[in-house]
């Protein structure tokens, strides 16, 4: 297999009107060609269980769950991703008091 700068020359002796730079060919030429080269062998089952297939994978992200209870009714409620400042003032989804916060 030839070095990319090699191709790229060879490319640029067969299409003599060719007007790509080395990384306009590289993107536009090179890289269609192999994301094309690629499909066709997934088309074709022979990249299963290699490195190049895309395995489906099950996917974690992570939630911050904030615990409120009520000062008034002492219920509770919960609310994912919210870091509350201390002394800002919620309302109590069960019974509507409103009352600042504070960390146990
Ligand atoms: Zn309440």
């Amino acid at each position: 297999m030839a070095t990319l700068e090699t191709q790229y020359k060879n490319y640029m002796y067969d299409n003599p009107s060719s007007i790509y730079t080395f990384d306009e060919w590289r993107v536009k030429v090179l890289g269609e060609s192999l994301k094309q080269a690629i499909k066709k062998l997934e088309d074709e089952g022979q990249l299963k269980n290699t490195t190049f297939s895309s395995k489906p994978k099950h996917y974690y992200s992570v939630e911050h769950l904030y615990h409120f209870t009520c000062c008034e009714c002492k219920q509770w409620w919960s609310i994912g991703d919210y870091s509350p400042k201390k002394d800002k003032v919620l309302t109590c989804p069960a019974c509507g008091f409103k009352s600042e916060v504070d960390v146990i």
